[in-house]
């Protein structure tokens, strides 16, 4: 989604930051050797092993057979300790939730729509949903449960576990959701920003050479999520990503939900296209009625989208010239829609560097509606596994 608040996060120094850094590779299934690790993370081979051997000696590493190198020896291939462990994960909009169950690796069953009234507050939408998760939790071997992950369409302060002020979601601001879910669960629980669960999640399944590339959400809302070096980067205040108020000429004197005016937003949303095919005299009330549109090849529809798509790849043209990443990943519902994802990556080409432009990978995201339940798992898996990390080695975990 849009806006993003503050991680505030301290950090933990020492060893545990490598081995948290080396957990985090092994459940996203991105690194199975301690080669593969050391080149990942630019780590020295010693200094990998003593930290593996250390994780092995917890329990929170297992090893599993040997695959063979070119040239070289066979190497030990690393799995996580009692990696039948799974997450559940929920993917909240404005009426419905996406849930299902997350494995270590990216995997993803049990998917499902339920219903989730956002509006009746968290008092009245939080205790449905748990009960769906546990069910699901249930089904699959309670005794096996390692953390519960959400996807919140606001923003969301990682540190302390609550929403912030989200727009979207009135009766929310400064709920303690993480808190209110491992009380319920038992377990870690971790909230995120959807557009970063999204950017997490289809990184989890990615090729392991594409470490920097860019999500974006393509909704009634835009967000995005950066990935740098392999790991989803916040910035200095949480707003990473904050393309969706950058102001566009096109916009004028639009006004924006952020209190500017002109912001990319109030021209390429989902919620642009449906105020301006409204001035175009369509019956159009959501989003999914412009896509249902443009899917249908209606002119004005499809003409609209294809303007959305031409301004969102101005702005990401300038951020893809100064980021240069790997790959831009398209997600969100406007991302099903051909001509919208056509002008994207046609400005890409037009308005980056060709240096920039030679290997960079312009698709949808692969996962399609699914990037942000596995990025809230994996979120939820991380978190878990930090904690059994930190209560083992007797290190403070917040
Ligand atoms: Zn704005």
């Amino acid at each position: 989604m849009t806006e993003k608040s503050p991680p505030r996060r301290k950090h933990s120094a020492g060893v545990s930051s490598l081995a948290e850094r080396v957990l985090e590779l092994l459940a996203s299934g991105q690194a199975t050797t301690r080669t593969e690790i050391g080149t990942l993370l630019g780590a020295a081979p010693s200094t990998v092993s003593f930290t593996v051997s250390q994780l092995l000696d917890l329990g929170l590493v297992a090893e599993e057979g040997t695959v063979s190198s070119a040239g070289g020896r066979p190497r030990k291939v690393l799995r996580l300790g009692g990696s039948d462990g799974f997450a559940v994960a929920a993917e909240l909009g404005g009426r419905h939730a996406r849930v299902g169950v997350v494995l270590p690796g990216g995997g993803l069953t049990e998917v499902s729509t339920v219903p989730f009234p956002t509006a009746d507050g968290p008092d009245g939408a939080l205790p449905g949903l748990a009960e769906t998760l546990a069910g699901l939790a249930d089904r699959h071997g309670r005794s096996l449960l390692r953390g519960v992950g959400l996807s919140l369409p606001g923003p969301v302060d990682v540190a302390s576990g609550v929403v912030t002020l989200p727009s979207r979601m009135p009766g929310w601001n400064r709920f303690p959701v993480r808190a209110w879910l491992e009380d319920r669960f038992g377990v870690p629980a971790a909230i995120e920003n959807d557009a970063n669960c999204m950017a997490v999640g289809e990184h989890t399944v990615q090729p392991v050479g594409r470490r920097q590339s860019i999500m974006v959400k393509t909704g009634t809302a835009i967000g995005a999520g950066v990935i740098a070096d392999g790991r989803l980067y916040r910035g200095g205040t949480g707003a990473a990503g904050e393309i969706t108020h950058v102001r566009v000429e096109a916009g004028h004197d639009i006004p924006c939900s952020c209190g500017n005016t002109g912001c990319l937003e109030t021209v390429a949303s989902g919620a642009a296209l449906v105020r301006i095919l409204r001035e175009r005299g369509l019956t159009v009330t959501s989003t999914e009625d412009v896509v249902r549109l443009a899917s249908d090849a209606d002119p004005e529809a499809t003409r609209a989208v294809r303007q959305a798509g031409r301004y969102l790849g101005q702005v990401l043209a300038a951020n893809v010239n100064f980021f240069n990443p790997d790959a831009v990943y398209l997600g969100g519902i406007l991302s099903t829609l051909e001509p919208f994802v056509a002008a994207v990556r046609s400005q890409l080409y037009e308005g980056c560097h060709p240096l920039v432009t030679e290997h960079l990978v312009i698709e949808r995201a692969s996962l399609g509606a699914d990037a942000g339940l596995v990025g809230a798992g994996q979120f939820a898996l991380q978190r878990a596994l930090a904690h059994a990390l930190h209560s083992l080695t007797g290190n403070h975990h917040p």
